[in-house]
């Protein structure tokens, strides 16, 4: 998809265009992101081994503010406070009307790739209908850390730990449909190291996305939704959830 978007700059002749890319859903490639500008989340009660609860609390918080302080946009994030039914990612990863932070703090509840700090699943409709007025609109994201990475939650970061908002904010850029971009410099950018918190600032690239896709409410056509009509995992309404994995992949493997 990054070669596709390369190739049309190319065409255009845009020298300093957006590099940035918004998220599709598997099967209708459409773009994703949310019909509403009121967001809520939870954290999951387990919490941090790295922090107390009320500083991650403030952290995940912090980790939505360079977005939401963006004037392009009226957006509205809500913390409703911590989730109740313990660590189990099954009762809480996926389409439950619940957007969770969940620290995974054993690795057998760890799903994912063991050199991702961290990972949003994101779920949106592969066709309108349902709760979804269009294709890929997002209903549902849920952020995992991976808690064998070592957290720091200062202004500074120490050499050897991750911050937690540099991944934070780079997850929650995920939770608003955004795919990795090929600028470095970018909140976006793919891969982040241990000592690393530029990502806690976002960067033109990933400003420009924000603005662009959320100053107004689905800009995009509506695609075709004949080729949605999924049999089997269609709940009531013909309507197909689709999920979408994106991490922060780390820049050295951990031990
Ligand atoms: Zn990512």
């Amino acid at each position: 998809m990054i070669r596709v978007w390369l190739a049309a700059v190319v065409l255009l002749g845009a020298v300093d265009a957006s590099a940035y890319v918004q998220s599709r859903t598997k099967k209708a490639e459409a773009l994703t992101e949310w019909n509403t500008r009121l967001i809520t989340y939870r954290i999951n009660e387990v919490g941090s081994d790295d922090m107390d609860f009320d500083t991650l609390v403030a952290q995940v918080a912090l980790s939505f503010a360079p977005w939401l302080e963006q004037s392009c946009v009226e957006m509205e994030v809500v913390y409703e406070g911590p989730t109740a039914h313990g660590a189990d990612p099954e009762k809480e990863i996926g389409y439950d009307k619940v957007n969770v932070v969940v620290f995974r703090e054993q690795e057998a509840l760890w799903l994912h790739d063991e050199n991702a700090v961290a990972v949003t699943t994101v779920s949106f409709c592969e066709g309108k209908g349902g709760v979804c007025d269009r294709a890929g609109e997002i209903i549902d994201a849920d952020i995992e850390v991976n808690g064998a990475f070592p957290f720091a939650a200062g202004d500074i970061t120490p050499r050897a730990r991750f911050d937690l908002r540099n991944t934070l904010t780079h997850e929650v850029g995920h939770l608003l449909g955004f795919d990795h971009t090929p600028e470095e410099d970018a909140t976006m950018y793919a891969s982040a190291g241990p000592g690393e918190n530029n990502k806690r600032t976002l960067a033109r690239d990933d400003i420009l996305a924000y603005c662009e896709i959320y100053a107004t409410i689905f800009a995009e056509e509506p695609v075709d939704e004949g080729c949605v009509a999924a049999p089997g995992r269609a709940p009531s309404g013909g309507w197909l959830v689709g999920l979408g994995l994106l991490g922060l992949a780390a820049l050295r493997r951990r031990r």
